[in-house]
Parts: C-alpha cells; sequence; structure tokens
C-alpha cells in the first residue's frame, strides 16, 4: 500500500481529490519507445494529466491525478521490478495542473547537453540531514541549482544564485565558480526542486575538483513535506498551472518583487503579447497598468491575449483559444473519460530542466 504523507500544504477550503506528483527514477530503460507506450497505455482512461520523459537513463515526471488513479498509479508502478520502490512527492490539489497527458521519449531526462557517470555524484543527503547540516555546517557554499527565475520566488537562505536561464548554463558557471577557487574547494549543498537536476549537476561540480558535494534528496518539494518551511524563504516555482506554492504549511518571508515597482509580490505572468510570453514577476496593479504586458513595447502589440483580471496568473493557452482560429485540433482531453485541465500546452518551455 502506498505510503503517503499528508502534511503538503492546502492553500484553499476546496476539496483536495487531486494528486500532484513529483518523481524520477535513473535506471537503465531498453526500450524507451516501449515504455513510453506501457506507461500511455496505463493512463490512458484514467484522470491523468502529466508531463513524463522517458529516456535509456530513466523516467522524470510530474503528474496530476484524480486521488483513486494516483494511487493506481504509484501501487502500479512501486510494483514493476524496473521502478521499484521509486519514491513519490504528493503535493493535494483541487484540480489538474497540466494541461494534458504527454508522454514522450527523450534523448537525455535532463537538458545538460552531455552524458554524466552516475559513479561520480555527491553524497545524498535526507531532508533531516539536509537540515542538521544547514544549522550547523556553516564553511560550505549552498547552490541553488535552478533557474534564475525560480530562485528569484524562493530559495534558501543564504543560497548562491548562479544566475543561468536554463540548465545547459551551469555548463560556464561551473567554470567560474571552480575558477572562484584556484586552491582548496569548499563543500558544496546544493539542491534543487525535485532532486534530478542535482544528480547531474553534481557529477559535473565533482569534475572540477570539488570533493565534498552534497545533495538534497527529494530536493525541496520533499524538504518541505517532511521538514516544513525552516530555512526556506519565499515560495516554490513549480513547472505547472500551479506556478509558485508554498512548500509547507504557514508563512515564510517573501522574496519575489515586482519587476516595476519592485513591492513583493509571489505572481508569475506570461507577458500577455503572444509574441513575447515571457515570464515576469508582477504586483496586480502594475499588471493591470500594462494590461498584462511586460513592457510598453509589447503593450502595442497586436498580438494581445484578453486579460483576465480574476486569475491572470494562469499560464497561457494556445493562440486559437483567443482568436478564434480552430482548425482540425488534436485534443487528448476530449476524449478522457473525467475533464482534464481547461489549457492546451503553453508555448513557452516550463519544463524543469
Ligand atoms: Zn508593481
Ligand atoms: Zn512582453
Amino acid at each position: 500500500m502506498i505510503q503517503v504523507k499528508h502534511n503538503a500544504p492546502k492553500t484553499s477550503n476546496t476539496p483536495h481529490d487531486y494528486y500532484v506528483l513529483a518523481f524520477y527514477h535513473l535506471t537503465s530503460i531498453e526500450d524507451p519507445d516501449l515504455e513510453v507506450e506501457t506507461q500511455k497505455a496505463f493512463i490512458a482512461e484514467r484522470s491523468i494529466t502529466c508531463r513524463l520523459y522517458v529516456s535509456q537513463g530513466g523516467i522524470n515526471g510530474q503528474m496530476s491525478a484524480y486521488r483513486d488513479d494516483a494511487i493506481a498509479y504509484m501501487e502500479w508502478m512501486q510494483k514493476r521490478t524496473l521502478f521499484k520502490d521509486m519514491p513519490f512527492k504528493v503535493h493535494y490539489w483541487h484540480e489538474h495542473v497540466f494541461p494534458r497527458q504527454q508522454v514522450k521519449k527523450r534523448k537525455e531526462l535532463v537538458a545538460l547537453g552531455r552524458e554524466v557517470d552516475f559513479d561520480k555524484r555527491g553524497t545524498h543527503l535526507s531532508p533531516s540531514a539536509w537540515k542538521e547540516m544547514l544549522e550547523n555546517e556553516k564553511k560550505s557554499l549552498l547552490i541553488d541549482v535552478r533557474n534564475s527565475y525560480e530562485y528569484d520566488v524562493g530559495h534558501f537562505e543564504g543560497a548562491e544564485n548562479p544566475e543561468c536561464e536554463t540548465f545547459k548554463e551551469f555548463t560556464a558557471y561551473t567554470e567560474k565558480l571552480a575558477d572562484r577557487y584556484p586552491d582548496e574547494k569548499p563543500p558544496v549543498m546544493m539542491y534543487c526542486t525535485g532532486g534530478i537536476r542535482c544528480e547531474f549537476y553534481s557529477v559535473l561540480l565533482k569534475e572540477k575538483g570539488f570533493e565534498e558535494v552534497y545533495q538534497l534528496e527529494g530536493g525541496v518539494i520533499d524538504y518541505g513535506i517532511k521538514e516544513g518551511g525552516d530555512h526556506w524563504k519565499g515560495k516554490l516555482f513549480v513547472f505547472d498551472d500551479r506556478m509558485t506554492v508554498p512548500i509547507a504549511e504557514g508563512e515564510t518571508e517573501k522574496t519575489g518583487k515586482c519587476m516595476f515597482c519592485e513591492t513583493t509580490s509571489e505572481h508569475y505572468y506570461n507577458c500577455a503579447n503572444m509574441e513575447c510570453n515571457r515570464l515576469f514577476l508582477s504586483c496586480p496593479q502594475c499588471l493591470e497598468m500594462r494590461v498584462g504586458c511586460c513592457s510598453e513595447v509589447c503593450k502595442s502589440s497586436e498580438k494581445i491575449r484578453p486579460y483576465h483580471h480574476q486569475d491572470p496568473h494562469k499560464p497561457f493557452k494556445k493562440y486559437y483559444h483567443y482568436f478564434g482560429y480552430v482548425k482540425d485540433i488534436k485534443d487528448p482531453e476530449q476524449k478522457g473519460k473525467k475533464s482534464a485541465a481547461g489549457t492546451v500546452p503553453m508555448n513557452l518551455d516550463r519544463k524543469e530542466r
């Protein structure tokens, strides 16, 4: 039977009948195409939306599912030899958070642009061991292995922001970091959203001579579920309709700032100019003044999505939802037995990468 922790944060009083799952497993998958088909067959008729990637190196998934279907999926996966005991991180929500069912084969599980030798990974720390080290080990360098826009809205206290816009840019950052410590390298503690990026990044650092490298197992998601919000500031950026979530119950100091007036804001928006779509933090007032756009230039574009006052931070939909140009669109939601999220895929690449 699946053990589900029930202390994940709830954000409203509506029933939280949906589970948002995050999981990955590094294992040798001989036939990724077959695994893609196996996954598709299992989820097809269930109330599940997801982004699932399969490669020869393993599986990386994010999913929202109606409770019973989430439990069925977790039990099914954990019974299979290949994914035995794979841990799932679970949040609760009131609706689906992905636009549809997406299962794809990928050459790389994480877009790094090179192979890594997993035997050279860092030391995994459980959330409790991580917390203890944060409190007692002051010499180590704390690195946030996520993109800059994720850091901006929330991070561990004292963490370094590598200021990368994509995961690939971490290669250049690593060079600079190694140069900063030409002689003795400090111990490094690193974390990311769900843990997978550290599996790759710890290898890069060790190759550069950083000998003592610690990585947070299960990432910030698991830390929040198991240890709560201590030492964390702000919200956690997530790659789905929720955009940002608290990592645990209770308030933490906010770190996000409106990019126009610099007042505190934890709301991300995609620029309403469909040719821009830039992701930015804004307060509601500044957003309203710019009809949802990131700049004056974008405001004068002809391709502006209607601005929704109610829930402007929901990710945007494809152009045909706004401009009525509907051709023969294949929409998997139409054949699902239960209704899925009302959105279709975003143009902007919002995968964890
Ligand atoms: Zn503002
Ligand atoms: Zn813009």
